[in-house]
């Protein structure tokens, strides 16, 4: 089969034809309807995961249809549709028996101990699928794992109450225009920041408010009491974030666009407003399953910038880095 290699720590990545996986007992292998591109990816490229394992398949997003069971896998069957958390967790430890299989000690990464998805096909640990109805499109649940299902167990553990107010940075990005969907089918009033004018029109199609520009704290405030800023950018927006924020307010960090960049944390800011700083960066089984009903429900519309063979990767990873595409990048093999 075709796949995308990532050859070594800040070697590139190349396509190639590699073997079909085979299933061992407890794995499926399934063939891959969509991936998709994540800004995750680039910095893996970079060498910022240090649990990489090489060679290995690059992308952590998919959504396929089961085509091989191992032996002792049980309540999945061929022709089942699943997506997969990013991670396989070992099913047995206190978290997992709790469902907050995301804090596994043995958990292991797709495309970093484990091959990701940028491939016809993939090896999946039956610990880390989600059945997906078939009445869910494959655009809508390949979100799930990376994007809709990571905000979604953001927004629970924020303790969002409906009616409140979230303010979503990075609004028209893969994360940002799905955030705003996830926060409003929540409940919530949402405000979408971003920096560029042309942007304005698609994400009012889904935030009640949308501020341009840099410094946006100030006009935030105005509107209403933000109660929790989904932060999907990083060092150039957490300053505003936090100013943002009315008292008992809680941010979510999202994104790290550049992890070389560091922050020094006010802390005054955070004691005398009673905030609450939640780091963020997946969905476990319970997650995926909600926002799958949000999505089944039609309460959140994929927006996808464009679909790309495994072929065309590169054409990928430039539209990736568009900063005029809206939306996630797919890769239908
Ligand atoms: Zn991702
Ligand atoms: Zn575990």
């Amino acid at each position: 089969m075709k796949a995308v290699i990532v050859p070594g720590k800040k070697q590139g990545y190349r396509l190639e034809e590699v073997p079909d996986p085979k299933p061992n007992k407890d794995e499926v292998i399934i063939r891959v309807n969509r991936a998709a591109l994540c800004y995750r990816d680039l910095l893996q490229l970079e060498g910022y995961y240090p649990r990489m394992k090489y060679p290995v398949i690059l992308g952590h997003e998919v959504v396929g249809t089961i085509e091989e069971i191992g032996e002792n896998v049980k309540g999945f069957k061929e022709g089942d549709k699943v997506i997969s958390l990013l991670y396989a967790p070992d099913g047995t430890c206190k978290y997992c028996k709790i469902g907050e299989e995301a804090y596994c000690h043995s958990r292991l990464g797709y495309s970093e101990e484990l091959d990701g998805f940028f491939a016809e096909k993939a090896k999946l640990k039956v610990t880390s699928l989600v059945k997906v109805d078939s009445n869910v499109p494959d655009e809508g649940a390949v979100l799930v794992p990376c994007v809709t299902g990571m905000i979604y167990r953001g927004l629970r553990r924020a303790n969002l109450q409906e009616g409140e107010t979230v303010l979503v940075t990075g609004a028209s990005g893969g994360v940002g225009i799905h955030a705003i969907q996830v926060a409003k089918a929540l409940g919530a009033k949402v405000i979408g920041v971003t920096t560029s004018e042309e942007k304005v029109s698609i994400i009012k199609k889904f935030a009640d408010y949308v501020i341009v520009g840099a410094k946006f704290s100030e006009e935030a405030k105005k509107i209403d009491d933000i109660n929790v800023v989904i932060d999907t950018v990083g060092t150039p927006t957490i300053e505003e974030s936090l100013k943002s924020l009315w008292m008992g307010g809680r941010l979510l960090q999202i994104g790290n666009v550049d992890p070389s960049q560091i922050y020094q944390l006010r802390l005054g800011y955070i004691i005398l407003k009673d905030i609450k700083i939640i780091g963020h960066a997946t969905a476990t089984k319970k997650d995926a399953e909600g926002v799958l009903k949000l999505t089944a429900s039609g309460k959140i519309t994929p927006v996808i910038a464009g679909t790309v063979s495994l072929d065309e990767i590169d054409k990928g990873f430039e539209m990736l880095k568009d900063k005029k595409k809206v939306g996630k990048v797919l890769v239908k093999p």
